[in-house]
């Protein structure tokens, strides 16, 4: 017998329309902003990653799944930003479009310790906005996120926002963090121990108890910003206020991955326990350059949808919704029950019926658990008569029609 691998799921057809559901709603709510769908690979060059995610971030550190071929290392996306922005330069967008607005979905892989909320097959819902470094962008962005939650019904989030600043500000705060957390080392994990020496950043947003302890003391605010970098952030919090969305400052929030800067921002919900992070993002400002492309900036951010199906409580009880289930009793029934069912298919009609021609009972007890709408039954008695009976299942009323495609489909209208 095989199994799954340990952190990959099955996404069986009762819960796909979950799925699907969290899908619709983004693209539709993508297109309100103007952002269009990208389908990039889901395998590149794993230097791609090294270079943009930086060689000391827990990705690149411990979490890639690489393939080896030949003299090339390759990768299963860990993200979608790198390779959103590989795609970018390499298909020369900026002369093409210059400003661009795309939307992904899709699997991300990464080797992690599998847990409630963390895998090492799941999915994002992403956007990525390359070429503007306006505070106007960062505000969209976080409204767009903030909607889009609301769309997919989930309430109860909260937004977490920072500013990094620019590469010069990141490494001041660094070296005050270095300075400040020099003699407190003993009080840190095992794994923050390693990050003071080779991503000290990252020691800020530990969640272990210890490390929070010894944090607190260090004084972490905006002293760190440069001019520039202090004006964008205060037009981002005043854009925010000016729409309303509710936000707390987190001078804590890093995120882990070389490429931010300025604005980072994580939605959080207490619901998801440990792992509590519905999705993040940020500027990446100086990423496209990184890569070789023109010097221009960029933001984007990524839900994880699994994540997503966690917290959220209302189902749109899509299960069943306007389907017909046909019974028929007898040979004779059945061969004139495959023709109506497939007239009504060819109707746009979605039918379904019992193939293995069970007792009345064990075929009804079917078209419930299918959630049918109606139950149409042929049977010796309905064929004497050149009728068939339509049961409505919401109110149990039944009555005889006449078997013909267009008065079937004006009685089936639900
Ligand atoms: P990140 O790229 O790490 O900022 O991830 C963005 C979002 O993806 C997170 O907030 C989570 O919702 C989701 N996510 C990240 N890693 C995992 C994982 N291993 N398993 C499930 N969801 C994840």
């Amino acid at each position: 017998m095989f199994k799954r691998i340990s952190g990959a799921r099955d996404i069986l057809p009762e819960e796909v329309f979950l799925w699907q559901d969290i899908e619709e709603i983004s693209r539709r709510t993508f297109s309100l902003y103007g952002y269009k769908e990208i389908r990039p690979p889901l395998i590149e060059e794993a230097h791609l990653f090294k270079r943009s995610l930086g060689a000391s971030s827990e990705i690149i550190q411990k979490q890639m799944f690489l393939i080896k071929n030949k003299k090339e290392l390759y990768a299963l996306r860990p993200e979608g930003t790198a390779s959103i922005v590989r795609s970018y330069i390499e298909n020369n967008l900026q002369k093409r479009e210059g400003f661009v607005k795309f939307y992904y979905l899709g699997p991300m892989f990464r080797l992690e310790r599998p847990q409630k909320g963390r895998l090492r097959q799941f999915h994002h819902i992403g956007v990525e906005a390359v070429g503007s470094c306006a505070a106007d962008l960062d505000v969209e962005i976080i409204s767009l996120a903030e909607n889009l939650l609301k769309n997919f019904s989930i309430s109860g989030f909260k937004i977490k926002l920072n500013s990094l600043g620019c590469p010069d500000d990141k490494l001041k705060l660094a070296s005050i963090l270095r300075k400040n957390l020099k003699g407190k080392i003993a009080g840190l994990c095992k794994d923050c121990k390693v990050r003071f020496k080779k991503n000290i950043l990252r020691v800020l947003d530990c969640k272990n108890e210890s490390c929070r302890q010894v944090i607190k003391e260090v004084d972490i605010n905006e002293a760190c910003l440069c001019s520039d970098c202090k004006v964008h952030f205060t037009k981002v919090k005043q854009g925010l206020d000016s729409l309303k969305i509710n936000y707390e400052v987190t001078p804590y929030l890093v995120r882990g991955l070389d490429y931010y800067t300025r604005t980072v921002f994580e939605i959080t919900h207490d619901a998801l326990g440990a792992q509590d992070a519905l999705g993040a993002g940020g500027r990446y400002d100086n990423l496209v350059k990184e890569l070789g492309g023109p010097d221009i900036g960029a933001i984007g951010f990524a839900f994880g949808v699994e994540r997503l199906l966690l917290v959220k409580t209302q189902d749109t009880g899509r299960k069943g919704q306007g389907l017909i289930y046909l019974i028929t009793l007898g040979e004779k029934a059945r061969n004139e029950g495959i023709r109506i069912l497939d007239s009504l298919r060819r109707n746009s009609l979605a039918c379904e019926t019992d193939y293995e021609s069970k007792s009345l009972k064990a075929a009804m007890r079917q078209a419930n658990n299918l959630g049918a709408r109606f139950v149409l039954m042929l049977g010796e008695d309905e064929l004497t008569k050149g009728v068939i009976t339509i049961k409505d299942m919401a109110s149990g009323a039944q009555k005889q029609v006449k078997p013909d495609t267009l008065e079937l489909i004006k009685e089936l209208k639900c």
